[in-house]
This record gives C-alpha cells, sequence and structure tokens, in this order.
C-alpha cells in the first residue's frame, strides 16, 4: 500500500553564507526548480541569513524556511541565544534539533534536545530531529540501541498531536561532511527501525505518516537511489546544498514517478 508521504528535501547550509549571498542563490534555485513539483522544500540558512531569505520568500509554499537551532527558552536574559518565536516572525517553518554537530562540538544532550523540540513545537514550528550514530558506535553493532535512546530521549512524553509535527532525519555521523554515504540498504534498515520505533511509541497511523530522512553526504548522484527506498522520505542535505543548480538536482532526484 502507497503511503501518504511527500517526499521533503532540506538543504542546511551551516555556517556558511552571508546575508549578500542569498539573493544570487535564491535567484539561480528558484529557477532550477520552477519546474519541479510535489516534493516539499526547505532551506536553513544561518540566522544572519534568515533574514535576507525571508524578506525575499515570505510566505510562499514553494520554498519554506527553516533554522538550524532555537533556545529552549520562550525569552530573557539567554545572550546569544535565538527563541521560536523570532523563527516565526521570519516565516521559519521548520527547525533542526540535535544535529550532531551541536550533540557533538556544543554538548547537547538528548534533555536539550528534548527541551528544544518541546520550545518549537509549542510555538509550532516543525522540528526535524537528527539522530544518527558514531563509526565506532555501528562498529560495536550498537547503532539501534543508540537510535532508540536518542529517539527515546527526545520524543517520549509528547502528545500524539506533537508526535505528529515532528521530523526525523537519520544522520549517520559517520556520513556527515565526510563523503561517505550509507548505502541504501544500510539507511532503509535504519529508517525501518526507526519508524517501527514510532509505531510503538504512537501507533502505525502515525508512525506511516511521520516522515524520515536520510543525511549524510547526500549529493545529486546518491540521492535517487537513496530517496527509492520505502522508508526514505526525502533528505537532509550539507555540503551539497551551497551550489544551487547541484541542490536543485537532489530536488528533482526526490520527484517519483507515479
Ligand atoms: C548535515 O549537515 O545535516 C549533513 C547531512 O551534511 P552533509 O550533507 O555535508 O554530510
Amino acid at each position: 500500500m502507497a503511503l501518504p508521504r511527500k517526499k521533503l528535501v532540506a538543504g542546511n547550509w551551516k555556517m556558511n553564507m552571508t546575508s549578500s549571498e542569498v539573493t544570487p542563490y535564491l535567484e539561480t534555485f528558484r529557477r532550477e526548480i520552477d519546474e519541479i513539483d510535489g516534493v516539499d522544500i526547505a532551506l536553513i540558512p544561518p540566522f544572519t541569513a534568515l533574514t535576507k531569505a525571508s524578506e525575499i520568500l515570505g510566505g510562499t509554499q514553494k520554498i519554506r524556511l527553516g533554522a538550524q537551532n532555537l533556545s529552549p527558552e520562550a525569552k530573557g536574559a539567554f545572550t546569544g541565544e535565538i527563541s521560536a518565536a523570532m523563527l516565526r516572525d521570519l516565516f521559519v517553518r521548520y527547525v533542526l534539533v540535535g544535529h550532531s554537530e551541536r550533540r557533538r562540538l556544543f554538548g547537547e544532550t538528548d534533555e536539550i534536545v528534548r527541551r528544544k523540540l518541546v520550545a518549537a513545537l509549542a510555538s509550532e514550528l516543525r522540528p526535524i530531529l537528527c539522530i544518527g550514530e558514531t563509526l565506532e558506535e555501528r562498529q560495536a553493532g550498537q547503532e539501534k540501541v543508540v537510535l532508540e535512546t536518542q529517539l527515546q530521549g527526545a520524543l517520549a512524553g509528547l502528545s500524539k498531536e506533537d508526535l505528529a509535527e515532528v521530523i526525523v532525519a537519520y544522520e549517520p555521523v559517520w556520513a556527515i561532511g565526510t563523503g561517505l554515504t550509507a548505502t541504501p540498504a544500510q539507511a532503509q534498515e535504519a529508517h525501518l527501525f526507526i519508524r517501527e520505533f514510532l509505531t510503538k511509541l504512537a501507533g502505525a497511523e502515525l508512525a506511516g505518516k511521520t516522515r524520515i530522512l536520510y543525511g549524510g553526504s547526500v549529493t545529486a548522484d546518491t540521492a535517487a537511489e537513496l530517496m527509492s527506498q520505502p522508508d526514505i522520505d526525502g533528505a537532509l542535505v550539507g555540503g551539497a546544498s551551497l551550489d544551487p543548480r547541484g541542490f536543485a538536482k537532489i530536488v528533482a532526484a526526490a520527484v517519483t514517478e507515479e
């Protein structure tokens, strides 16, 4: 039975691209994707480029905006932080939560990830919860334990209404920015495991509707085969999203012929 999951392709620019680079990027990218339909597209610029992207895109449907991070706090004396309400004000729809770079480089624990997820949901932002194992954990055969712990830590206790808003991104840490990609079979196995976890947590209907993205060195050459796997519902793309033409090719690879 075909499941009603529209693919989502999201480009995480990480700490790249100044505000003045946004306009030429968007001019090219919009031209390249003009003919593409049936795929949700998100761009996830750094905070300083979000304003410019938001001015150009406004609330347009074709390209949605995402943020790379948010504060778990609503407002106040948290110097350097950005709140969910500030993101909403810029028409931001998605927000990455628990990206492995934040977990690894900035000490984000599962509890911090959970609080950020709750803050995003409270402001009607759609969190993209990133989870994934390191190479050592995979080599030790621990990848499913790691995924389960991260899912449990972030999602336990959420209502079904909130869970329905969550998008999951499986991003094996060993594949991020390394040029190594999980094989389609490895990725599918992890995605199926995640969907089974969601089924146990919230039932088959909700799990069947939840989008699970793959991330980790996705390129225009690897995207189509990865996204043709039954439980892979799109891609979270880092490095390859910085080139608007290459990223448009990845978006095109998500279009499935019926
Ligand atoms: C990411 O940052 O989420 C990512 C998947 O990066 P890359 O595509 O560069 O591996």
